[in-house]
């Protein structure tokens, strides 16, 4: 990959990293307020749920993005982890921390919704 154009997916990666820090940092997300309406109370735990749910992702998220620095560090940033062909630039674009081209991606999901999908058979059985 030409040198001007890993400079610009580093420069992505970093501001993403950079903002998923910051994000992370910030627990008041989860903090529980005090308040004297039980409906509210609900409220706010839904939502606390949701930012838990949220803080799970992003951090996930901070370490693809952690990753992909590293293979840009070591130069094979880029491409595809399980066919190891060129991932298509305009991928990059929209996610510079991508680790699959679009077709593998799609396989690979396809197999984890099979995963759940017995995974929730099983606990179906063992209900
Ligand atoms: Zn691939």
């Amino acid at each position: 990959m030409a040198e001007k154009n890993t400079q610009k997916y580093e420069a992505a990666l970093r501001s993403k990293a950079q903002e998923l820090a910051e994000s992370l940092r910030d627990r008041s997300r989860i903090a529980i307020e005090q308040s004297a309406e039980a409906c509210e109370v609900m409220v706010m735990a839904a939502n606390r749920e949701l930012n838990i749910l949220g803080l799970d992702r992003d951090s996930r998220m901070a370490r693809e993005v952690q990753a992909a620095l590293a293979r840009l560090q070591n130069g094979s940033y880029g491409n595809c982890l399980r066919c190891e062909e060129p991932i298509k630039p305009k991928r990059l674009e929209v996610v510079p921390w991508a680790r699959h081209c679009v077709s593998c991606q799609e396989m690979l999901e396809q197999e984890q919704n099979e995963d759940d999908a017995q995974e929730e058979l099983h606990d179906l059985i063992a209900a």
